[in-house]
Order: C-alpha cells, then sequence, then structure tokens
C-alpha cells in the first residue's frame, strides 16, 4: 500500500483502509494505525529535500500534515465511548490544498524561485534598514518554510479564523539606532507568522515585550498587530530565522540562508553595543555571523566556580548569563554579546526562565550599552 512520493495512500489513513475494519469501529483507524501514519507524515515533513526543488509538493504535503495531526477522537475515548466518525478528506479539503500549493509561489524552473535565490547577494545590495524591511517579506528561498507559512495562514486556527494571517518571512523591528540587538529563534506559526511582526501575538512576546516596558526600553507592555503603536527606545528586534518553521525546528541549511539577513543588520545597526541572543540556536547563528572566532568568555555572574568555569571552551557554548565580547570592524564600538534563555512558553512556563532573570539581562545590556 506505501508508495513513496506525494499522494501518498497511506495518508488516507482518516477513511481507513477499504475492506479492512479497525479495532476502534468501522472507518476509524486503530490507534496504532494512527500514530503509524502521524509518524510517517511528520517524517516526510522533516525529511522533504527533494520538496526543496519543488514548493508545490511541499504545500500539498504539508497540508496533509496538517489534517493528518487533527485526531478523530481521544486514545480514550477509543475505549470508553463510540469513536466519533473519521474525518473524511473532502472535494473541498483537496481544493484548498491545490489553491495552497499554487500560492506557493513560481515554480522552480523560474530565474526567481528557490533555492536559486540568492539571499547574501539581496541582503547586501540593501543600503539601509528600511531597504532591508522591505527585502525580507519578499525572499523565497526556503520552500519548506515558505509553505508550512502558507498553509498555516490558510488553514488558520478557529481562534484567529476571521484575521487576516501575514505569512511572509518576517522583517526585523524597532529603533534604527538601536544599541541593543535581540535575536530570537524564529517567528511563531500563529504569533508573527500572523501579526507581521517579532514576537508579536503570542505568549512568547507578552513575556518580552513586558520586560522591556518594565526596564524602561518599550513604549509600552503588549505586543499584539503591527501598527499597535509600540515602539522600542534604543532596541532592535531580530530572529536568527523569519519563516515560521514546523515544530520550530530550522534546517541548518535554512539558518544559513537566513543568516544573511542577520549579518546585514549587524553591518547596518552601526551604534550596537551589545547583542542578546535568546537560546542555543540564536546564540549560535549571531557566532556563525562573525568571520572571525570570539575571544575566551566571561563566565556567568552566578557561577559558582569561576576557576572551573574558565576551563570550558565556553566561548562557543550558551550558557544563560554568560557575556562574551565579539570582534567588530575598527573605529566601531566594542560589542558584546550576552545569552539569555529563550522567552518560550516551555521556559517561562517551568520556571527555567522568569521576569527577574529576564529583567536582570536587559539591566545588564542598558548599564553596557550606556543607554
Ligand atoms: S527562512 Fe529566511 S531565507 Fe528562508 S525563505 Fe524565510 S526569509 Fe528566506
Amino acid at each position: 500500500m506505501a508508495t513513496k512520493g506525494w499522494g501518498r495512500p497511506e495518508l488516507l489513513f482518516l477513511t481507513g483502509p477499504p475492506g479492512e475494519k479497525s479495532s476502534a469501529g468501522r472507518g476509524a483507524p486503530a490507534r496504532d494505525e494512527r500514530q503509524a501514519a502521524r509518524q510517517d507524515a511528520r517524517q516526510d515533513a522533516r525529511q522533504d529535500a527533494p520538496d526543496k526543488k519543488d514548493p508545490h509538493r511541499a504545500a500539498f504535503r504539508y497540508s496533509w500534515y496538517i489534517m493528518a495531526k487533527k485526531p478523530t477522537a481521544s486514545p480514550a475515548s477509543d475505549e470508553k465511548a463510540p469513536p466519533k466518525p473519521a474525518r473524511k478528506v473532502t472535494p473541498g479539503a483537496l481544493a484548498k490544498a491545490r489553491t495552497v500549493a499554487e500560492a506557493a509561489g513560481p515554480s522552480p524552473s523560474s530565474d526567481t524561485a528557490a533555492p536559486g535565490f540568492d539571499t547574501y547577494a539581496a541582503a547586501a545590495a540593501c543600503a539601509s534598514l528600511t531597504a532591508l524591511e522591505a527585502l525580507i517579506p519578499t525572499c523565497s528561498a526556503c520552500p519548506r518554510l515558505r509553505s508550512y507559512c502558507q498553509v498555516v495562514a490558510a488553514e488558520k486556527t478557529k481562534r484567529f479564523a476571521s484575521e487576516e494571517f501575514w505569512g511572509r518571512p518576517v522583517p526585523g523591528f524597532g529603533d534604527p539606532d538601536a544599541r541593543i540587538l535581540i535575536v530570537g529563534l524564529a517567528p511563531a506559526a500563529l504569533g508573527a507568522n500572523r501579526t507581521g511582526r517579532l514576537f508579536t501575538g503570542d505568549r512568547s512576546g507578552d513575556f518580552l515585550y513586558a520586560a522591556l516596558h518594565r526596564v524602561g526600553l518599550a513604549s509600552q507592555a503588549q505586543s499584539t498587530a503591527r501598527g499597535d503603536g509600540l515602539t522600542l527606545r534604543g532596541v532592535y528586534i531580530s530572529a536568527a530565522g523569519r519563516c515560521a518553521p514546523p515544530d520550530n525546528r530550522p534546517t541548518p541549511e535554512e539558518l544559513t540562508s537566513c543568516r544573511a539577513f542577520l549579518l546585514r543588520e549587524l553591518a547596518l545597526l552601526k551604534n550596537l553595543r551589545v547583542v542578546i541572543v535568546l537560546g542555543a540556536i540564536a546564540h549560535e547563528a549571531l557566532l556563525l555571523s562573525f568571520p572571525t572566532p570570539a575571544p575566551e568568555a566571561e563566565p556567568p555572574a552566578s557561577a559558582s566556580t569561576p576557576s572551573k568555569a574558565a576551563k570550558r571552551p565556553k566561548a562557543v557554548k550558551f550558557a544563560h548569563g554568560a557575556t562574551f565580547p565579539l570582534p567588530r570592524e575598527p573605529g566601531l564600538q566594542a560589542l558584546t554579546l550576552m545569552d539569555c534563555y529563550h522567552v518560550s512558553q516551555q521556559n517561562t512556563f517551568t520556571g527555567l526562565l522568569t521576569p527577574a532573570m529576564l529583567d536582570q539581562v536587559l539591566q545588564q545590556a542598558r548599564t553596557l550599552a550606556q543607554l
């Protein structure tokens, strides 16, 4: 039954194999079958190297993936209550998937289509932040991510059904004279991919902007939408990737393509003195943006045994609270890298990162930047 290629029949598990009855009832797949099919769908979604050449195929796969992700009944209800009828793939859903595939952009044979789009050349041609902010939403270098963002924007969730999703790469945001740059991982599918502004419209943003407001670097604590009146003082917000990735996991190739924009921001923000990286991926992206290795790191202030900490190869290791001097062109102010846990719910709900910890990092950055 299983065949390779798009339109894989095994994804039709939603209606069950012909002639077979599952233990959960007619038309409803058994739990194991559903799990296997979901794993298959996820694996397809991740291992889609061939799709890099074909955004249409990628869009289709993701639309199937999203439909497959929606369970028809909870595992518990399989045993305790009659299962709900299996969700069928309707002609309407298929038409929707086709629309999304068409929206995935020009065909790979086109000169402007990914992966031929040279982000480094395009970014280098931007003489100002304004030009760069206008360029980024037009980027199509990563078919997998572009298709995913478009599918999320087309599918919408009930909660945001009435909203127009941004669905494009998200540019940086903030003060062009910034002394502090904050670098996150990538837009959230229902956050910045919906609103078009980094850390806007989700819990991570609520946490970050509330802290920026507390330390006097943001005009307001809430960040709900572009044009909500929020302004930043001396701060610019950026990210390692500008398109929302499935499972929050961009591939190394995607991060490499997208680093071109971060590099350009670093060059255009002439007054920078501090870069705060949120999480290990942003830390890595930032270090890779510098041609020479960073000098020896300073241990975090909380390190209990400074002598031990000093022996680690810390210059390339992420550690919350650690600071690293970064190389800079002659004539420009010294630049310091500061590590901070990411403001994701995974960290803030578990207490790994508390408001007080983030305030401390921001206050330290403010002092270093003389803001
Ligand atoms: S992740 Fe970056 S490089 Fe890739 S398509 Fe989005 S904006 Fe372009």
